[in-house]
């Protein structure tokens, strides 16, 4: 039987996967079981944030699967500390909590928000404002974060305890504080699989603003938007905020399962001993590959990503069949005449692999895509939009 034969026979079906099998790759160029060469405009989904099989990520992986591959947390290992040290030092949060995914670091998110709330203002105070159209993960617990309902529609009864406002309206916000016991308002400042849309500068610091006044914690969900992503280290760092709580994942260890919850002066002793705690969390081989990524997320790095950024706006915005582009750094949404499902198999096509987002084309290549390779794929782009 063929790979796609024995996927469809022996893997859940949860994924409509695309008619692609990948065997390797180097940097943003990936090839086929065919010999056929794809430029990545996805990076699994942000993740492979230098590429694939980057020569720096591998050996910093390499180095550390031939020392301790895994210990669990019940003794100390060195590349977990240095990496909690490295995220305290750049962002200025006091400690780090670590998991291997998105979804978990929002769960840490959560139940300290719960936590915090419960001891300094009541059992009564859990509720979680998020914001509709977000996307917070696929636990039980973080889909009922997620303000799209569609995914909520299998899986009841949810976690209790999340009320969705709009994004962009403070009176929603109020009202909703006004009606709840609020312990954590939680927020993307871009709405990654939302279609890519960022919130407004003034939404955000009213937000920040009003979440302070009334002593109620700050969570970014920085999963997508995180690690250099959006041309700053975090994505809250555009819009002048202090979050008590990052959580953060995909792209943080290169291509290896790593979450991170990073939690502020308010809440940095929330968690005692017991109170959490994770298995893999903090595994050796994915903090020093997560050492290795954000030691290279330095000012020219990030500097790059925005002229990359200015370049991909540039080249898009009023393309032909190009209605408009959304986004930050390099995390584009863009709206196509046409539907995206046909961009993106047509993008497959003359190779070049995407993601979309809703109705929307998403484009999250790797931070240090070559300009050269991105102008190739901006312009197999521009050309099948345009068709
Ligand atoms: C992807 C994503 C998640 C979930 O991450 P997983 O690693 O798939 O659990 C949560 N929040 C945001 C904003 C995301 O983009």
């Amino acid at each position: 039987m063929s790979i796609r034969e024995l996927d469809s026979a022996f893997v859940a079906g949860t994924y409509n996967r695309f008619p692609v099998e990948i065997v390797r790759g180097k940097g943003s160029v990936v090839e086929d079981v065919d010999g056929k060469t794809y430029i990545d405009m996805g990076s699994g989904i942000g993740v492979t944030s230098f590429g694939i099989a980057d020569d720096t990520w591998r050996q910093a992986v390499t180095d550390q699967i031939a020392k301790v591959q895994h210990m669990s947390n019940l003794y100390y290992t060195e590349p977990c500390v240095r990496l909690a040290q490295m995220l305290c030092e750049k962002t200025g949060m006091k400690k780090v909590f670590f998991s291997n995914s998105g979804a978990e670091a929002n769960e840490c998110a959560i139940k300290v928000a719960r936590k915090h709330a419960a001891e300094k203002k009541g059992a009564d105070c859990f509720t979680i404002v998020t914001l509709e159209n977000s996307f917070h993960g696929r636990t039980l617990t973080t889909l009922a974060a997620t303000g799209q309902t569609h995914y909520h529609e299998l899986f009841q009864p949810l976690t209790p305890g999340f009320v969705h406002v709009p994004a962009g309206d403070m009176d929603a916000l109020r009202e909703a504080a006004a009606a709840n016991k609020i312990a954590a308002v939680m927020i993307e400042c871009i709405q990654g699989e939302g279609g890519v849309v960022p919130l407004s500068m003034d939404y955000v610091q009213a937000l920040a603003q009003f979440v302070k006044e009334n002593d109620i914690l700050l969570i970014t969900d920085e999963v997508q938007t995180g690690n250099g992503r959006t041309g700053k280290l975090y994505a809250y760092m555009n819009y002048g905020v202090e979050p008590d709580i990052v959580s953060t994942a995909k792209g943080l260890a290169g291509g290896l399962p790593l979450g991170a919850t990073l939690l502020g002066e308010k809440v940095q002793n929330v968690l005692g001993f017991g109170d959490h705690g994770s298995t893999f969390g903090g595994n050796p081989v994915c903090c020093a590959a997560a050492c290795s990524i954000l030691s290279r997320i330095d000012d020219a790095l990030l500097a790059e990503v925005r002229e990359k950024s200015d370049y991909v706006f540039r080249s898009l915005q009023n393309a032909d069949g190009v209605e408009s582009v959304s986004g930050m750094g390099l995390m584009f949404g863009i709206r196509t005449t046409k539907p995206v499902a046909e961009i993106v198999s047509a993008c497959i096509e003359k190779g070049v692999l995407c993601l979309s987002a809703k109705d929307k084309l998403r484009l999250l290549p790797a931070l240090n895509i070559p300009m050269d390779v991105l102008r190739q794929a901006v312009s197999v782009i521009k050309e099948v939009c345009a068709l």
